[in-house]
């Protein structure tokens, strides 16, 4: 389906490119052709917000994701095709959700740019079926018929701290080789900002090094899959991590009851921009608290306003799992 969109979207660019070269005048997104910046375009928050720590402002850095909108049904426009065309460093995920960019840049002239993709910086591991979540009834439609789907790669590989280093590694690459005048900033940021990423690394082994359990429970989706592998987490949920499922079936959620019942479990978390319908019914039958894990896929709009960064994000989340996992009594 995202492939007839995007021979649908390709051939509405073309023409608008046709129109641009026609009328010369139209303004490309965020770039100023009269000062001799890059830019950077990235698909979805996590890539955005890291450009923008190791560019430190000497670089555009725009993001095609609408603020506070859904990462898996994103689908682009032309003006998105449009950016990528004319950016220098282009970042997405390079997972499942993102066929429709390894469909695009089959069709579009890379070869002056830098691309950058987070799954191919990190060890990537498959998604993750664990006991009581509901795996998705996905089949593929091929030209021989319909086959029940490979296992896919888990996409939300930022979500560990540690492969936030790796990957601003790879970005500070790619802004170098793009902009070699800026390339020291750019390294020096990336310095400073592999320091702060080493104190949330310690900072999530000592809220687990001191915890009273292991296991978290999710009423929702669980893209966590690196941080529980980075940490030694437990984790049980209902769906993984890029399902489209929102509905549990009755048994799944009691599953979930009955696990945080045994293990006396205090919270019960939600994802980000999520209904909290499932956590919700879980805490009314528990009392274990409802509260955020955020995963980063994006963040609201007043969030991004207000310039919320990765770090932030995941600074918050070292206290609620310190929360939810508790400290162990000595
Ligand atoms: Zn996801």
């Amino acid at each position: 389906m995202k492939r007839a969109l995007f021979t649908r979207i390709l051939a509405i660019t073309c023409a608008a490119m046709l129109c641009v070269t026609a009328m010369i005048a139209i303004p490309a997104l965020a770039s100023d052709s009269f000062v001799d910046r890059i830019s950077v375009v990235a698909t979805i928050y996590p890539p955005y917000d890291l450009s923008r720590a190791v560019t430190g402002g000497l670089a555009d850095v725009a993001m095609l994701l609408p603020p506070g909108s859904e990462s898996h049904s994103f689908e682009p426009t032309p003006r998105d095709i449009l950016a990528i065309q004319d950016c220098d460093v282009f970042i997405y995920v390079g997972g499942e959700s993102d066929d429709w960019i390894n469909d695009m840049l089959d069709s579009l002239d890379m070869s002056a740019k830098q691309v950058v993709t987070l799954i191919d910086c990190v060890e990537a591991v498959e998604e993750e079926i664990v006991e009581g979540m509901e795996e998705e009834e996905e089949e593929e439609e091929t030209e021989e018929g319909y086959f029940a789907r490979e296992p896919e790669y888990d996409e939300h590989v930022w979500t560990s701290p540690r492969n936030a280093s790796l990957i601003v590694d790879k970005i500070t690459d790619a802004l170098a080789a793009a902009d070699p005048a800026n390339a020291d900033a750019y390294r020096a940021n990336a310095d400073a900002y592999q320091l702060e990423l080493d104190a949330l690394d310690a900072a999530f082994q000592e809220v687990v090094g001191s915890a009273e359990r292991r296991t978290i429970v999710f009423g929702d989706r669980f893209p966590f899959r690196y941080l529980a592998d980075a940490y030694g987490l437990e984790y049980y949920a209902a769906f993984p991590g890029c399902s489209t499922e929102t509905e549990p079936s009755a048994a799944t959620v009691k599953f979930l009851i009955d696990k945080i019942r045994a293990e006396d479990i205090p919270v019960v978390f939600h994802l980000e921009l999520s209904n909290k319908k499932m956590a919700e019914t879980i805490s009314e039958s528990t009392g274990a608290a409802v509260r955020l894990l955020h995963a980063a896929h994006n963040i609201s709009k007043d969030d991004f306003e207000a310039g919320l960064t990765y770090l932030d994000i995941q600074r918050a989340n070292v206290e609620t799992l310190r929360e939810a996992l508790g400290e162990a009594s000595e």
